[in-house]
């Protein structure tokens, strides 16, 4: 059985970027519904005694498996979402070396940030946007529904929801200037370089 562990911080550490609203929403029904979900459909099958990670393996592009699929594919992306946030802060602080391989893969943080925006845009309908280490090299790449960013062969760094449930409280449509309050202010730098090392 998984079980929905708190979050990280405050539900209202985030704001003004991200409300106490989206946040208890986000976590407490959509994260524990994927739970609930989940749950359910893996009772009394091979799939309860396995890791979260070797479900979505198994069940990635079984068309009979995919409600499992899907479920424990958001299961483990909100897990990974709420690490990638840290309480809202002014200023963005970016670990030496990892911001050394993000000029070295990017030209500079200014440029990675813009095209992170650009692909979170770029995602149609639902899904996820993930800075993620491929083959050494740092890349964004984007996945719809629950995919995770690991069946892209990618170890991932962080993570951003794009699903309208993730902002559409706070910003109605508006994907840019939500993505805009995340780079600037709420992601965890620090969360990144240790799994850029890990
Ligand atoms: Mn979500």
């Amino acid at each position: 059985m998984f079980t929905l562990k708190s979050l990280p911080y405050a539900a209202e550490a985030l704001a003004p970027h991200i409300s106490g609203r989206t946040m208890n929403l986000h976590h407490g029904k959509h994260h524990q519904a994927y739970i609930d979900n989940l749950n359910k459909l893996i009772e009394g099958t091979a799939y309860e005694k396995m890791e979260l990670e070797d479900i979505i393996k198994e069940t990635h592009g079984k068309e009979d498996l995919v409600s499992i699929f899907n479920n424990a594919g958001q299961v483990y992306n909100h897990f990974f979402f709420w690490e990638s946030l840290r309480p809202a802060q002014e200023t963005i602080n970016v670990p030496a070396d990892l911001l050394t391989q993000i000029d070295r893969d990017f030209g500079s943080f200014e440029k990675m940030a813009e095209q992170f925006k650009a692909v979170a845009l770029s995602q149609f309908g639902s899904g996820w946007t993930w800075l993620a280490l491929e083959e050494d090299k740092l890349k964004i790449i984007k996945a719809p529904n629950g995919e995770p960013a690991f069946l892209k062969g990618a170890k991932p760094l962080l993570a951003l929801d794009v699903w309208e449930h993730s902002y559409y409280l706070d910003y109605e449509n508006r994907r840019a200037e939500y993505v805009d309050a995340v780079l600037n202010h709420l992601f965890n730098w620090d969360f990144a370089a240790r799994n850029a090392i890990s």
